[in-house]
């Protein structure tokens, strides 16, 4: 039951505990007797004590998190965490953390593990089972009967409330991962795009495509920000989106959708799994030659096909400095890439580590440390909003600083190339806003901080003149999303084929 603190905190919040005692007290009840349900069912003579202490384990984890950051462990929560490296995660790792994991998970494991537990005949054991079941469905279905009111409202008005329950939605959502990762393997990919051409042309384009990491767009001065956030890309030329959304709340969600030919409404994890992407269509014109350097956790199966460098690391990366290696040092060395592919068309493309939480603070040198005080710790709850903000922007000052490099780089070759820059961060950050922090909240109830996204491009002189880009110019202001990337990239490389669709052409407008 302690472990579902942040679900009865929650239920009273919309039903206050005095008017409502009756339905807390069988919510509580009703609570215990599905998880004695599905514990009595799962337990056996060599199922009881390991089934349960990884309960406790796994459940004393979830409830901090819930607690501490206001997060929901669902299936793509799951599937972030599996997909997240060790140096990122260890950010999160707190004294409140190990607390928690020693006192509500390790200590009762270790009570469960020493318990002597006597085990009767079979026809005894299956006899107390089948009491336990019919009592515990009893409990259910007379709390259901006497607040049938509560539970309709319960059920129907407040759906989020459900995704803190412990242990049972983590059960949930476990096995629901585990059947769209791995019980449903798609078997085969779906090619799209293998009728791609690119008319010829002179001379060749180079774009650089950035994506972000959680950067949510109130926090640009560029969209109106009080503080000066984005001093060296102001003074580029640049195209800012102030009405930019993203298709997920989290890296593992947002990222293979934004480059997969999907809407955010149509797509799926196992449907960009299974079909060809952007990248794809471009490689099959012949005709543009990819790069993907990542120094985020790495492309989300986006570059499967194209293949990967691992920024992360001093092995590649050039420019680490204090324990973190920098998104500045995918810059370098692009012009062996560059000269490397004469006459062809290049798309690189570059993941950055960006604003990545809750160690804002680790995120840019000391040099960009402009807000203080800021936070150093990952357990932002011991922070002041201030601080977390502080730390925040300060990170986000990296970021102006690392595009405007990108742009300096790309100015070298406008003599040579048609060149283009392309930002986008994949999802927003929550800064303490109502107590929510960080990111990974399903979409319909995110806040928009998670959902609104930093995004501008910039172009050559080449293609600045362009009708295209003077008319976009003049949409920047619109609502847009991941879902144009795709057909974005498509009409950039003017790229013919039956997959583009126009309307989706930020350059089509
Ligand atoms: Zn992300």
């Amino acid at each position: 039951m302690a472990d579902n603190i942040t679900f009865f905190t929650n239920v009273v919040k919309v039903y206050p505990f005095e008017q409502n005692i009756g339905f807390v007290l069988s919510l509580g009840m009703v609570v215990f007797a599905l998880t004695a349900l599905l514990l009595t069912l799962l337990s056996s003579r060599f199922t009881t004590k390991p089934i349960l202490i990884v309960l406790l384990i796994v459940s004393s984890l979830t409830n901090y998190f819930m607690q501490s950051y206001h997060v929901i462990i669902d299936d793509e929560m799951i599937r972030n965490v599996i997909q997240t490296n060790i140096a990122e995660s260890s950010d999160l790792l707190t004294p409140a953390l190990l607390f928690y994991f020693v006192f509500l998970g390790l200590l009762p494991a270790y009570l469960v593990y020493k318990a002597p537990i006597t085990y009767r005949s079979v026809k005894t054991e299956a006899w107390a089972k089948i009491k336990t079941v019919l009592a515990m469905l009893l409990i259910i279905g007379a709390s259901l009967f006497f607040y049938s009111k509560y539970y309709t409202s319960f059920f129907r008005e407040h759906k989020p409330l459900r995704f803190t329950v412990n242990p049972l939605y983590w059960i949930y959502s476990s096995g629901k991962y585990i059947h769209l990762t791995y019980l449903n393997v798609p078997v085969k990919l779906k090619q799209i795009g293998t009728d791609a051409k690119i008319p010829p042309h002179t001379p060749p384009k180079l774009v650089v495509m950035v994506v972000g990491e959680a950067a949510r767009s109130d926090h640009f001065s560029l969209n109106g920000y009080h503080r000066e956030t984005n001093p060296e890309l102001s003074q580029r030329d640049i195209i800012n989106f102030d009405h930019m959304y993203s298709c997920g709340t989290a890296t593992a969600q947002s990222v293979p959708c934004m480059f997969s030919v999907y809407t955010r409404k149509e797509y799926s994890y196992q449907k960009g799994r299974s079909t060809e992407n952007v990248l794809d269509v471009l490689k099959h014109t012949g005709n543009v030659a990819i790069l993907w350097r990542d120094n985020n956790s790495d492309s989300k199966g986006v570059a499967a096909r194209i293949g990967e460098t691992d920024y992360r690391t001093p092995k590649h990366n050039t420019i680490c400095t204090e324990g973190e290696c920098r998104d500045i040092g995918m810059l370098v060395g692009l012009e062996q890439f560059i000269q490397n592919h004469p006459k062809k068309d290049i798309l690189i493309v570059l993941h950055q580590m960006g604003n990545h939480g809750p160690a804002y603070y680790k995120r840019y040198t000391h040099d960009f440390k402009k807000f203080t005080p800021v936070c150093k710790s990952s357990q932002l709850q011991e922070c002041s909003r201030d601080e977390i903000v502080n730390a925040y922007d300060n990170a986000l000052r990296y970021t102006d600083h690392f595009l405007s490099k990108t742009i300096d780089l790309l100015k070298h070759y406008d003599g040579t190339y048609q060149t283009a820059m392309l930002y986008m961060s994949d999802h927003g950050e929550s800064l303490g806003e109502n107590g929510i922090y960080l990111h990974g909240l399903p979409y319909f109830m995110a806040p928009d901080a998670q959902r609104h996204i930093g995004a501008l491009f910039w172009f050559g002189k080449s293609l600045r003149k362009s009708a295209k880009v003077t008319s976009l110019e003049k949409h920047r202001h619109e609502h847009f999303s991941q879902d144009y990337l795709f057909h974005t990239l498509l009409g950039l490389f003017d790229v013919n084929t039956t997959v583009y669709n126009p309307k989706l052409d930020m350059l089509g407008k």
